[in-house]
């Protein structure tokens, strides 16, 4: 069927996100997926059987519009906890159903037709499209290769009175670096005395190795009074198929935010709401995730080792990236399609979150897959 009018796009020169597209063509090819980000085993069975028993109990419609007023409790006292920041469970914490909507509800509140936003790249796919939905106008700053780290001075180059906000991601999707207790300093210095608000995107928080502090905004007083923490369920309790996140922010900013939610999503996921704030109380799980992927990623790159590819430094998340300038000279998307296709393991190239399609030679691998999943993956690449 097709519309015989005229469809204008507001989003031209997007098309379908690129974990959407390799994890089709991962399905089609019989490929080992370690392309879309979400892990390949099991959530915990408590964790199922807690939703089940709220199902069976009857919690079956909607949820209060900002979400389970016993899960935000829990989130404070996990967020003061954690990071030593109060947030008020009425009106500083949001339940959302994903991150990704978490993001967009924020930028959709906040960001006034011209605004700027300043996004660094590469970035997580949903940052641009979002801004532009609201009319708002990216900047784009760049990690600088090949350690992915932000230059602030070239951030603080973008920033003009028509500034709204900067966009932060730490753990970093898709590089797997973190920022520092120094890189938010230099942060909260370029932003005093402004009203620039900080999105900072914080989904992996949990996934951060070799013993290193996840330096979230909210443990920086001055940063927290001007930011909107997103965070995700998926990626904590391995059930990024439940679409369950949350965000943090000031009074002011929280109503603001929710105006537009409301109209969004109206609420999450009932059950699930009341299992979670169960569960949560359960710190082992998140406590534990750390050593539990940073498992992982060693067992995979010590797999990896005798392959071409080039290892770059993993500090969180779970993603590995890898350079394949020693196996080949072709585009990273060209170069991601044929692996899927001869080698049957699905990659996401870096070069699609860049706006202007940048190209290191660098593929991203998720290496939150079981062991076999691992090995096998790691056999087929060696032998490129
Ligand atoms: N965050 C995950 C990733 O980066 C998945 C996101 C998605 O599928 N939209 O792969």
């Amino acid at each position: 069927m097709q519309f015989n009018g005229v469809v204008k796009s507001k989003l031209s020169g997007v098309g379908t996100s690129i974990f959407a597209v390799m994890s089709q063509l991962a399905n089609e090819q019989k490929a080992i997926n370690l392309a879309q980000g979400f892990p390949n085993f099991m959530c915990n069975k408590d964790l199922i059987s807690l939703v089940n028993k709220f199902m069976n109990k009857g919690f079956n419609q909607y949820a209060p519009m900002p979400g389970l007023l016993s899960l935000r409790e829990q989130i404070a006292i996990k967020t003061e906890k954690l990071y030593s920041a109060v947030y008020n469970p009425e009106t500083e914490i949001t339940i959302t159903p994903g991150g990704t909507l978490a993001i967009y509800a924020v930028i959709e509140a906040l960001v006034m037709p011209g605004d700027e936003v300043i996004i660094i790249e590469p970035c997580y796919d949903s940052y641009s499209p979002s801004v532009r939905l609201a009319g708002g106008v990216a900047k784009f700053a760049r990690l600088q290769f090949p350690k992915f780290t932000i230059d602030w001075n070239e951030v603080k180059k973008l920033v003009t009175f028509k500034t709204k906000m900067i966009i932060i991601n730490t753990p970093h999707n898709p590089t797997g670096t973190i920022l520092t207790a120094s890189d938010m300093l230099k942060l909260e210095k370029i932003v005093e005395n402004s009203d620039i608000v900080v999105m900072s995107d914080e989904v992996y928080e949990h996934i951060i190795f070799d013993g290193v502090e996840h330096q979230s905004v909210c443990r920086f007083p001055k940063l927290a009074e001007r930011s909107v923490v997103i965070s995700s369920f998926g990626k904590t309790y391995h059930t990024t198929g439940w679409k369950m996140g949350y965000f943090l922010a000031p009074e002011n900013l929280t109503r603001e935010i929710r105006k537009a939610y409301q109209f969004m999503a109206f609420a999450a996921n009932t059950p699930i709401q009341h299992a979670l704030a169960e569960y949560i109380k359960n710190e082992d799980e998140y406590l534990n995730l750390p050593a539990f992927y940073q498992e992982k990623r060693d067992y995979f790159k010590k797999l990896l080792k005798g392959s071409k590819f080039k290892l770059l430094p993993c500090s969180g998340s779970y993603f590995q990236c890898v350079g394949y300038e020693k196996i080949s000279d072709l585009s990273d998307v060209e170069f991601a399609k044929k692996i899927t296709l001869e080698n049957k393991v699905a990659t996401i190239p870096i070069s699609v979150f860049y706006h202007n399609a940048s190209d290191n030679k660098v593929l991203r691998l998720c290496f939150a897959k079981d062991n076999e999943t691992l090995e096998k993956s790691a056999e087929a690449l060696t032998q490129l």
